[in-house]
């Protein structure tokens, strides 16, 4: 389906809970609070039928994400039902890493292609720092996913002082496992005190970081990855190396390729994640009417986001299906 800017949208990314095991600095350093009851998260059978309306408007891609969708006891009924639709073309995963390892098996099984695993640092201490959680876990889960079969990508959010000299050291694990690694930049979607230009690391600056220790990078304009924004390079120092960035606030056209739209745990349906407006699903779901609900999230598609605008997000990134 076309936009009213004439995007076609044919991506679902799903948050299925809110609920997360780490703490990431620039998701929720607090911890997990509690935003939404579990009786507010949609159950398996409603996801599956946003997905199934979602599919029938020609949705072919689609995302679990969170939140940390691992931690569902219900995932991989999720998958599966997904995974079984018709014209799909792939369903992902975006997650910590931390519960991968027992879990890899299953979900490819259940239909799950890819996983985007989140990884900031490799040494443990930074690593606990930024997510209070333990890489070695990730680690396994990469493993893991890697074992059966998954396409995995890796992302690391930029922050300045805190991960910029381990970007290097994080390209070259990439590369010897021949696996993409994204670099991603501070979105305003936590708390301000998070936000200052001081913790900001731009592609530009990240990639100077990268270049003066493993030499020029070079675009890659037709390389693709999966579905997103990313914008990727080799490193003709490091061969199989693939950097990916992604600039949401750096890159002034980072709008103008967008094909997607979100649904949120509580069953709210996000067309911009850079925007407050939402649809609530409640009584599509009720009146099987969700078809139509898809259509009219697609037609409040906004031209771009409102990261430059001072925007505060209304809830956590975690809620909305990062
Ligand atoms: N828990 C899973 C994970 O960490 O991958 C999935 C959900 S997480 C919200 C999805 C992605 O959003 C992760 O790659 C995470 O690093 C990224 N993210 C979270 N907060 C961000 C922020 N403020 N700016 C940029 N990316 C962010
Ligand atoms: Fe949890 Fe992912 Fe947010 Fe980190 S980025 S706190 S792992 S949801």
């Amino acid at each position: 389906m076309l936009d009213p800017f004439g995007r076609s949208i044919d991506y679902l990314r799903i948050s299925i809970t809110d609920r997360c095991n780490e703490r990431c600095l620039y998701c929720m350093p607090e911890g997990y609070k509690g935003w939404a009851k579990r009786a507010d998260h949609l159950s398996a059978a409603q996801l599956v039928a946003v997905a199934r309306a979602a599919a029938r408007l020609g949705f072919t891609k689609f995302r679990l994400t969170g939140g940390e969708p691992l931690l569902r006891d219900d995932v991989v009924e999720i998958a599966r039902g997904i995974g079984a639709l018709e014209n799909l073309h792939s369903l992902g995963l975006s997650t910590n890493g931390t519960r991968l390892a027992p879990l890899a098996t299953e979900l490819a099984a259940a239909g799950v292609r890819s996983a985007n695993v989140s990884l900031d640092a490799l040494d443990p201490a930074t690593y606990r720092r930024i997510t209070g959680g333990d890489v070695a876990q990730v680690l396994a889960g990469l493993d893991a996913a890697l074992a059966a079969g998954l396409f995995v990508k890796l992302n690391t959010v930029l922050m300045r002082g805190v991960n910029d000299h381990a970007l290097p050291g994080l390209v070259r694990f990439a590369a010897a496992r021949r696996l993409p690694i994204r670099f991603i930049e501070l979105m305003p979607l936590t708390r301000t005190d998070v936000l200052t230009p001081a913790n900001f690391l731009s592609l530009a600056d990240a990639r100077a970081v990268l270049e003066a220790d493993l030499g020029p990078l070079e675009a890659l304009p037709d390389y693709r990855a999966g579905h997103g924004p990313a914008r990727y390079h080799e490193c003709p120092a490091l061969p199989g190396a693939r950097i990916g960035f992604i600039g949401a606030l750096s890159e002034t056209d980072f709008c103008a390729s967008c094909n997607k739209l979100r649904l949120t745990a509580d069953g709210k349906l996000r067309p911009c994640l850079g925007r407050h407006g939402e649809l609530d699903l409640a009584a599509a779901l009720a009146d099987d009417r969700l078809e139509d609900a898809i259509t009219e999230a697609i037609a409040r598609k906004p031209e771009d986001h409102e990261f430059h605008a001072d925007y505060h997000p209304a809830r956590p990134m975690t809620a909305i299906g990062g």
